[in-house]
């Protein structure tokens, strides 16, 4: 049973006098790990079809499955269960608190749901290093360089052993070389988890996912 599935998924914008038809007649099944990248030009639908794949926003007709299970049959309680303790989201712009410390934030979200073992206390000792920030966790986030603050990013989504992370264009604000080690860390990581990411950066992409998955006018014109 594949850990995420969508059929037919659509999703429609209505403003006062305009209606945008974001994602339409989308239909795949994920693998349960590697990075499967969304392509396609500015409006092409990508950022809204990883909220649907995410249950941030919901499509208007459609079905997704995670784990078998229908999205619209889980309550309210499964979905926030799934979202917190099976998924990460990672942003363009970090989203991290730039006068909090790199600890402060990367603990942030576990003691949020009130996880503080020692074992995680290490696993986050382990990751620092095994991305290069050793020695980095009382240093101020607003004192860090773009990549760093993506790999700290990056160290948050994955503390709590995700199965599927989320990630909206992770390279979009960094030059090429962090954007490589950013991509490189992505790829270490892919071999226990599904990370489905949205990323304009077309030579990164063919080089670091294993599917690539292209919208054109919120439909899917190329998947390999
Ligand atoms: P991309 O991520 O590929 O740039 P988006 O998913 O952001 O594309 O947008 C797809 C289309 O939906 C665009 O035409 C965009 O203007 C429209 N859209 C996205 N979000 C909203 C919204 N909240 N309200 C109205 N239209 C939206």
């Amino acid at each position: 049973m594949p850990i995420l599935e969508c059929r037919k998924l659509k999703k429609t914008y209505h403003s006062k006098d305009s209606r945008t038809v974001a994602v339409t007649n989308f239909s795949y099944e994920f693998p349960d790990t590697g990075i499967v990248a969304i392509q396609g030009k500015s409006g092409s639908g990508k950022s809204t079809l990883l909220c649907l794949l995410a249950m941030v926003e919901e499509p208007d007709s459609g079905q997704l499955f995670y784990d078998g299970k229908e999205y619209s049959s889980l309550t309210g309680a499964e979905k926030l269960r799934f979202i917190r303790e099976e998924t990460s989201f990672v942003f363009q712009h970090y989203g991290l608190f730039e006068d909090m410390t790199v600890w402060e934030n990367i603990i942030l979200p576990l003691r949020m749901v009130g996880e503080t073992r020692s074992q995680t206390k290490e696993s986050i000792g382990f990751l620092l290093s095994h991305f290069g920030l050793e020695g980095y966790e009382k240093r101020i986030v607003s004192t860090l360089s773009g990549g760093e603050k993506q790999r700290v990013a990056l160290i948050r989504a994955l503390v709590k052993s995700p199965r599927i992370l989320f990630a909206d264009e992770p390279t979009g604000a960094l030059d090429e070389e962090n954007g490589e080690e950013v991509m490189k860390m992505l790829s270490s990581m892919s071999g226990s988890c599904l990370i489905i990411m949205v990323s304009h950066n077309t030579e990164l992409v063919e080089r670091y996912a294993d599917r690539i998955i292209t919208l054109k006018d919120g439909m899917k014109v190329r998947s390999k």
